[in-house]
């Protein structure tokens, strides 16, 4: 039921209370409950259909009791009476994540592990998770078929990033695990190709410095 993608999430869950915005199916949830990795679970669904299948989902795995399902926007589903241990939020664009992070955190008690899978543009949720007193503890990559996914775990701490550090991530730069340079590899050749496309077709200096310029950082990284 879980794929590799969340089952990775998973791992990363700590404590008793897991909320997870954008829940859709549930799954996440249903699948840190049944196998105790959390003990309790509240479900954010801001769309009617996945919210339906949400609350389908948790009642057919009999798990009404500890599970439950909230409709809204982000975090304006949990308040300060909820005691949460870890929150995550997978499977949406980065500057969505952030946007969520940013717009309903001081509905959130206290300073929660985050566990946040952008599908892209993970940059503006570095920034984030800095402005709102995060330290970035772990990050990872997982290679499903063509696609790459990237997994930011923070905990409650005071961090400074340069801007490689805010694009590529501190932690993946460190490991550099081979999921996290093969994805940088297929980046790099997508930014060639687009260079040696504008460099034919297009008079725009600034667009071609601009991808030169990662071109550039892409293969000092590498
Ligand atoms: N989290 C699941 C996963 O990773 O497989 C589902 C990902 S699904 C692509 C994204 C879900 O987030 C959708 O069900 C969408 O309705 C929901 N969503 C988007 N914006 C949201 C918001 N502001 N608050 C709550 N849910 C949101």
């Amino acid at each position: 039921m879980l794929d590799q993608r969340l089952k990775k999430v998973a791992t990363y869950i700590a404590g008793n209370t897991l909320v997870d915005i954008g829940s859709d199916h549930a799954y996440l949830p249903i699948y840190a409950v049944k196998n105790n990795i959390a003990a309790r679970a509240i479900c954010g669904e801001v769309v009617k259909g996945p919210y339906d299948s949400t609350v389908e989902n948790i009642k057919s795995h009999a798990l009404s009791d500890k599970i439950e399902a909230r409709f809204g926007s982000g975090l304006e589903v949990v308040s300060h009476e909820d005691e949460i241990d870890t929150i995550t939020i997978c499977g949406m664009g980065g500057p969505l994540i952030s946007d969520i992070l940013n717009s309903g955190f001081e509905n959130v008690n206290g300073k929660p592990r985050l566990v946040l899978q952008p599908n892209t543009h993970s940059y503006p949720i570095r920034k984030t998770l800095v402005n709102l007193g995060y330290s970035i503890t772990d990050e990872t990559v997982i290679r499903n078929g063509r696609h790459f996914y990237e997994i930011i775990v923070a905990e409650e701490g005071d961090a400074f990033y340069d801007e490689k550090a805010l694009m590529f991530g501190p932690v993946l730069l460190e490991k550099r695990e081979s999921a996290f340079i093969e994805k940088l590899d297929r980046e790099l050749e997508h930014q060639k190709r687009i260079l040696a496309n504008l460099e034919i077709n297009s008079a725009n200096q600034e667009k071609i410095q601009e991808v030169r310029e990662k071109v550039n950082l892409l293969e000092e990284v590498l």
